[in-house]
């Protein structure tokens, strides 16, 4: 499975769609996960969406640590602190970049997991961080989104993007 990244248009145009809801969870999504859980370890991220490889379609996973890898399927964020923290963030879809990105320092999730049961979560930290981070890509945000123009700017240069031609969401 191979991560698409911003340094090729047409990878680039597609991590900038919006990805649609996921209708049956069935033996394919179990499979996508499973292939989405090994390229993210042999990666070694600590996220990845459908959108990264190539699949519109709303579903993530994380593995932060040595916890268990998990899925989240059509999530949906329901509730975030007023407070926010920062954290250095980067992206297998943007190779070799990080920046500070400030986010909601909790957050409640609502989500199915592979057997099609739905679930909510509440965290803090760097997991509030990366499960922001990744839905993000459902909605064809990147995480230098966040950041500065001038940031974005410096990010994009590295990569042979010019500012006016990095797309906008689709
Ligand atoms: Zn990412």
């Amino acid at each position: 499975m191979d991560i698409l990244t911003i340094g090729f248009e047409e990878q680039l145009r597609a991590l900038r769609r919006v990805a649609a809801p996921i209708k049956n969870i069935n033996g394919d999504v179990v499979h996508m996960a499973e292939e989405m859980i090994e390229a993210m370890i042999k990666g070694d991220g600590i996220g990845l969406a459908g959108p990264q490889v190539g699949r519109l379609e709303r579903i993530f996973t994380i593995k932060i640590g040595d916890d268990d890898p998990m899925v989240f399927i059509n999530p949906e964020i329901t509730a975030t602190s007023a407070e926010l923290s920062s954290y250095e963030e980067g992206c297998l879809s943007i190779p070799g970049q990080y920046a500070d990105v400030e986010r909601p320092g909790l957050i409640q999730i609502q989500a199915w997991n592979t057997r099609g049961r739905p679930f909510t979560i509440e965290v803090n930290d760097i997991m509030a961080t990366v499960i922001q981070h990744e839905l993000d890509h459902l909605n064809g945000i990147l995480f230098i989104d966040h950041i500065s123009d001038r940031k974005r700017e410096k990010i994009l240069g590295k990569f042979d993007v010019e500012a006016e031609s990095y797309p906008g969401v689709e």
